[in-house]
């Protein structure tokens, strides 16, 4: 065995004074540090241009944490003619030495964990413990994609192929070529590093777009990835806007496939422009997309009603509700129903928001279009539901957005309908059990969802019938752990993969069978 079994990256104990120090001083490191360049990297190498994306933080809109470079199609154009040389020696870099790297890159940002978490405080506005759990995510894709390789490269052993006399039958799993990934700013270092990791350990090339508003700490990642050894060209860092580049990369002949997470209305369009035959493609390009989600929790009058109010709150609010995983509904069966309402509300009026640094439990949201967004949905809530709490903006300085929670909603409402992506969370009311689960069901999405009951023949019939990709039973729906919770949706929430999963490599090659006459 090359490596030793793969195991959660723990989370930091913050209650821990030791812990609580170390991240201060990885937060003022940090802030020593802010408002630096950094330039594209094309072939290994710095490449300056004349526009740059400026990342600041949320929750201090003056403060910048720092600006990238901004590509043209002019450079998009030449990452790609590098991807696609680097791929002619990546391709032949035998599976142990990519994973070795992998593995490698781990070990180096567990050494620095509190800096790149520090990195995601002041860029993305993620509290101390969702900015820890995200580098955990990363570290463990890294490991976890490690491990899936070497596995993969040793199919023949592990599913040897039916015998036949006179034959040597051989599978092999070999690469795709140059993938375009565009990772989300929501987990901006853990769904950057795994959607990054698993196309090179699978010996494919990658033209990273990182999100525009999270680029700064994509570029740690990449410097962090060359740190480990990974050949510089291996991955072009190349940041600019969907409609200039991301549509051109998407739509170029040479492109492979295209690994995707974000919302659905660009995952469809990604999807539609993947499609077309470009002049001297060869080949049907691979989409693999993780999209949005309604997520919602259903609670029935069986259930522990505090553990779900406590969910319902968690699932809803954490990261101020930027998660695809996000429980931005619930739906309560009517004879307990205003018991867990008043529940709900209670808690959410309690949740104090403040600076991510500080490790506020509430921060801002990313960016000044996310917060109209999000400002819109509450005024078209108050309409379509009774406002319980929150509803209006915070604190001033940042994209801050109060907590909130509209009661007695429609199933069909908007905000029963539509992802919000913030911090908005709908209640609606149903006569029982089987009515909840159908109103939970009615939706395009499908990503996670949760049902709280302690009736099993109940919880059953939820397992069978709640259609989504991640559903749990008596817990919240948000946090998903590589490994254990192989993570993605149905329906509009994507192309059903599961990242963190034993069979998400797959996605990144293609198998090819040898017969030879012996
Ligand atoms: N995997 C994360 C979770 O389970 C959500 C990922 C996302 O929002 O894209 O909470």
């Amino acid at each position: 065995q090359l490596f030793p079994p793969f195991a959660n990256e723990p989370f930091t104990d913050f209650s821990q004074e030791d812990n609580k120090k170390a991240m201060q001083s990885a937060l003022a490191a940090v802030r020593a540090s802010l408002g630096q360049h950094y330039p594209l990297r094309i072939d290994g190498k710095a490449v300056e241009t004349d526009g740059r994306i400026t990342s600041i933080n949320p929750a201090k809109k003056d403060e910048v944490v720092g600006t990238v470079g901004k590509a043209s199609r002019e450079l998009a154009e030449e990452a790609m003619q590098s991807a696609l040389a680097a791929f002619e020696l990546w391709k032949k870099v035998p599976a142990e030495e990519r994973a070795g790297y992998l593995v490698k890159a781990a070990e180096l940002m567990r050494s620095r964990k509190h800096e790149f978490s520090a990195w995601m405080v002041l860029e993305a506005g993620k509290n101390w413990g969702e900015a820890d759990a995200d580098t955990a995510e990363a570290i463990d894709f890294l490991e976890y994609y490690a491990r899936e390789m070497i596995k993969l490269s040793e199919t023949n052993e592990r599913q040897p192929l039916v015998k036949l006399a006179g034959e040597d039958n051989k599978l092999t799993y070999i690469p795709l070529g140059v993938g375009v990934v565009i990772p989300p700013w929501n987990f901006p270092l853990a769904i950057c590093a795994g959607m990054t990791s698993a196309a090179l350990v699978a010996g494919n090339t990658v033209v990273l777009k990182p999100a525009s508003t999270t680029p700064v700490i994509a570029y740690k990642f990449y410097e962090l990835m060359v740190e480990a050894g990974v050949p510089a060209n291996v991955i072009q860092y190349l940041p600019g806007s969907g409609g200039e580049i991301g549509d051109y990369l998407t739509g170029h002949p040479k492109t492979r496939f295209i690994s995707f997470t974000g919302s659905k209305e660009v995952g469809l369009h990604i999807n539609k422009l993947a499609a077309e035959q470009a002049e001297s493609q060869i080949w049907m390009k691979r989409v693999i997309a993780e999209m949005g989600g309604k997520d919602g929790i259903v609670v029935d009058e069986t259930a522990d009603l505090e553990a779900a109010a406590d969910a319902i709150v968690a699932s809803a609010f954490g990261f101020q509700g930027q998660k695809c995983s996000a429980g931005s509904r619930a739906v309560i069966v009517e004879s307990v129903y205003d018991k867990v309402v008043s529940m709900v509300e209670e808690r959410t009026k309690k949740l104090v928001m403040g600076l991510p640094e500080d490790n506020a439990p509430v921060g801002p949201v990313i960016d000044e279009t996310s917060y109209n967004r999000i400002l819109g949905y509450i005024e078209k809530g108050r309409k379509e539901g009774r406002l319980l709490a929150g509803g209006g903006k915070g604190l001033d300085g940042g994209y801050f957005i109060e907590p909130t929670v509209f009661a007695d909603a429609a199933p069909d409402a908007v905000i029963m309908q539509e992802e919000i992506f913030g911090p908005v969370l709908a209640l609606a009311k149903a006569s029982d059990w089987q009515e909840a689960i159908a109103i939970y069901n009615n939706t395009e999405f499908g990503l996670t969802g949760a049902f709280f009951s302690g009736n099993e023949q109940r919880i059953q019939t939820a397992l069978e019938t709640m259609h989504c990709g991640n559903l749990y039973i008596n817990r919240k729906c948000t946090g998903a752990l590589v490994g254990v919770h192989p993570f993605g949706g149905f329906n509009m929430s994507g192309t059903d993969s599961k990242a963190g999963g034993h069979d998400y490599l797959l996605l990144f090659t293609q198998a090819k069978l040898t017969s030879r006459r012996i």
